[in-house]
């Protein structure tokens, strides 16, 4: 992603939701943290549901790391690759995209739930 758009609101309930999913299997430390993340900018596209994390709406965009590597097959978008993106301290960036590029990604997978592990 190159370039993020301010856009500041609460997280919604499936994203909170894929990020208990990620975090219950992968960072158990991080699932009490989630009521406390806004969303504070998305992917520059607009579009897709790539969201950036902060701890208040006051915080700035921080950098992070890949974390979590996971990706889901559904019937309409293709295999979704799931990014999580964070820091020594919050997630920072939960990233959502077409892994073969065929298709535009609009929203979270309803199935988002049998994702698995990518292996690389
Ligand atoms: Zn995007």
């Amino acid at each position: 992603m190159e370039y993020q758009i301010s856009y500041k609101r609460e997280l919604n309930c499936k994203e909170k939701g894929l990020l208990k999913f990620l975090f219950q299997r992968e960072k158990k430390d991080w699932v009490l943290l989630i009521d406390n993340l806004k969303v504070i900018a998305r992917c520059g596209c607009g579009n897709c549901p790539t969201i950036l994390f902060g701890k208040s709406f006051e915080d700035k965009i921080s950098k992070g790391y890949l974390l979590i590597d996971y990706y889901v097959k559904t019937k309409n978008q293709g295999i979704v690759g799931i990014g999580l993106f964070g820091n020594d301290e919050i997630p920072t960036q939960l990233e959502l995209y077409s892994v073969d590029g065929l298709f535009e990604i609009n929203e979270i997978p309803e199935n988002y739930h049998q994702a698995k592990k990518a292996i690389i």
